[in-house]
């Protein structure tokens, strides 16, 4: 726990020193657990919006949060992280209420390159380069949809990358984004662009890592997935981490890939809820179930297709729905992008765009192979 004073920065509102601490956010801990922790009027969780409820449930355990007590040890500030780009803010006004709302974090984002020949393998030695586990990880989750690693890539082969990693305090969060990334293996050139959030190639085809079943048969989407970003005219942050599939209560409930389940049980505001883990990096969230599929429990596993529960509104007030929730990484991604019939390649204007697009990367990469080892940054302040 580090404890530090920001009396200097807190004295003009509230009169007297505070003190701020950094904690972690605990296992099994809810938002209601909270409330009751600290003696807050539950008031304000039950009169949040679904979609509130929802954001609230996503707070992992294991994740640093920031609060700011008075000398009396009352809380005057609670910061805790939803995701990559919003944070729950919870807070006492001049009256001495609670409020609680959704606001942006703050971050900055350096973009770095980097060249080096790989002597091991490319996860071992982007990390030995690194130091940044999650930058190896998210590399080969990249490639792994388009190569054999294991196989493909031999000793000398080169790597170029160029990415973006977030800041906040000082303090690298969340996952890098790879922006784009060369392979260079049997002297073949393996790129992969991002472009409006998806993978492709250099020749504009999707490079899909899975494709997932639609989990049930629904009447309509009744919300889609939103990332979180500032609504330009309401200044209102409020990301939706999964997609609302309207359906009659009752409907059967399928697995969309095979995989374990990591949790099954009750969780917040997502009510009866099962999260499914497919490899390492997806992780898959079904919420608001009326009931279980029978024999079901942690670590079973599941086929693509299974079925393992019911369409329920359980954890809120509104219709039967639901709520389907993809991570990749732990990142929240559109469901939606991830459920094909076949991959996806862009065709005439968009892949006109996405060659214009790759142009200034196509160029960055090749600066990078210029030297080895290295690393360039360039940080930009973003809010
Ligand atoms: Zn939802």
């Amino acid at each position: 726990m580090i404890r530090f004073i920001l009396a200097w920065l807190f004295c003009v509102g509230f009169g007297g020193a505070a003190v701020g601490q950094r904690l972690v956010w605990e296992h099994g801990m809810t938002l209601l657990k909270f409330f009751d922790k600290h003696h807050i009027d539950p008031k304000i969780y039950y009169n949040l919006s679904y979609q509130d409820k929802e954001l609230g449930t996503e707070i992992r355990a294991g994740v640093p949060y920031y609060v700011l007590k008075d000398d009396k040890n009352q809380l005057l500030q609670v910061l805790v992280p939803v995701g990559e780009s919003v944070q729950l803010r919870l807070y006492k006004d001049r009256s001495g209420q609670y409020n609680l709302d959704f606001i942006p974090i703050v971050y900055s984002t350096t973009q770095k390159a980097l060249n080096l020949r790989i002597k091991r393998s490319a996860y071992h030695d982007l990390f030995k380069a690194t130091g940044d586990a999650k930058l190896a990880q998210e590399f080969i989750g990249v490639y792994q949809k388009t190569l054999n690693l294991k196989r493909a890539v031999i000793k000398d082969d080169q790597l170029s990358l160029i990415y973006t990693r977030k800041y906040r305090l000082n303090q690298p969060f969340g996952y890098p984004t790879i922006k784009a990334a060369m392979l260079q293996t049997h002297r073949r050139n393996h790129y992969v662009f991002a472009y409006k959030g998806k993978y492709y190639d250099a020749l504009g085809r999707e490079v899909v890592a899975f494709l997932l079943e639609t989990p049930v048969h629904y009447t309509r989407i009744s919300s889609h997935f939103s990332s979180g970003r500032m609504h330009p005219i309401l200044k209102q942050i409020r990301p939706h981490y999964g997609v609302d599939f309207a359906a009659k209560k009752g409907s059967l409930i399928h697995a969309a890939a095979d995989g374990y389940i990591v949790s099954i049980g009750r969780r917040g505001g997502y009510g009866n809820e099962i999260e499914i883990e497919h490899g390492q990096d997806l992780r898959m969230v079904y919420a608001h179930m009326s009931a279980f599929a029978r024999g079901l429990h942690v670590h079973s596993y599941v086929k693509r297709g299974q079925v393992i529960g019911k369409v329920g509104s359980t954890g809120l007030s509104t219709g039967p729905h639901l709520h389907f929730g993809v991570y990749l990484n732990d990142r929240p991604v559109d469901p939606l992008g991830c459920i094909r019939t076949a991959k996806n390649q862009l065709s005439g204007h968009e892949k006109q765009l996405f060659s214009q697009a790759i142009k200034p990367y196509l160029k960055a990469l090749e600066d990078t192979t210029s030297f080895e080892y290295a690393q360039k940054e360039n940080t930009k302040n973003t809010d």
